[in-house]
């Protein structure tokens, strides 16, 4: 990885904060901090950071409360509870909140450090994961909005098409009507009899480039009076 990773250190204790922000940017890390509660959740929700180091006992809020309210917003976040407190319990109570991963004080640099790339490894892949479409043999890059067949060969995308596909993978489990895919897909109100063709059209497209036998489709099936169902995974 070769942009610097941004991390986030929410801690009241001086001393364990100054020693942290220290650690990280040693070992090359951009590091932001807050030292109370709402500060740190103002911060955390920003959406800006690779990681949170999350102390539980802060003044204003709790790290709870705040780790609550980022994964409401957030569920991919990775955050990393600090605390004194060692009890099974709370480190339950930590962990059900969405926190990934969980370090008793005092702690040494080098677990530390090791519980860090660990999390955010496990979040790159995540997020590249989640940005993957596997349909059989067929794998597509929403981000990048291309992919690859079958045979290898590189497939690419417009906007829509990986919309359109986005939209069926997230309900996979049910036919989609062409009303639907106009309205969450498009963004367009009622009135959608002349529209319909737009979708066949785009579906059509998407079958030439990602079904074997576009005539016979296998991933983006017809379900006759329903609408188009995606078939996901391998
Ligand atoms: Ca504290």
């Amino acid at each position: 990885m070769n942009r610097q990773q941004n991390i986030l250190v929410v801690e009241d204790e001086e001393a364990i904060r100054t020693g942290l922000i220290d650690v990280l940017v040693y070992h090359g890390y951009k590091v932001d901090f807050a030292s109370n509660g709402p500060d740190g959740l103002k911060k955390a929700q920003s959406g800006k950071f690779d990681l949170i180091l999350l102390d539980i006992m802060l003044p204003g809020m709790d790290g709870y409360a705040i780790c609550n309210a980022v994964r409401d917003k957030d569920r991919y976040q990775p955050i990393i509870m600090l605390t004194a407190k060692t009890s099974d319990d709370e480190i339950i109570e930590g962990l059900k909140l969405g926190a990934d991963d969980y370090v008793g004080k005092p702690f040494s640099v080098q677990q530390l450090m090791l519980r860090i790339e660990a999390v955010l490894r496990r979040s790159a892949a995540g997020q590249e994961q989640a940005r993957t479409l596997v349909l059989g043999q067929v794998t597509v890059d929403t981000e990048n909005l291309c992919g690859r067949n079958g045979l290898q060969e590189e497939l690419s995308f417009t906007r829509r098409e990986i919309d359109i596909l986005s939209y069926l993978a997230a309900n996979s489990s049910r036919p989609v009507s062409r009303e639907e895919l106009l309205s969450k897909v498009w963004g367009y109100g009622r009135n959608l009899d002349i529209e319909t063709r737009t979708v066949d059209i785009h579906i059509a497209k998407l079958r030439r480039k990602i079904e074997t036998d576009p005539r016979e489709p296998s991933k983006l099936v017809t379900v006759r009076g329903a609408g188009y169902r995606l078939i996901t995974g391998e």
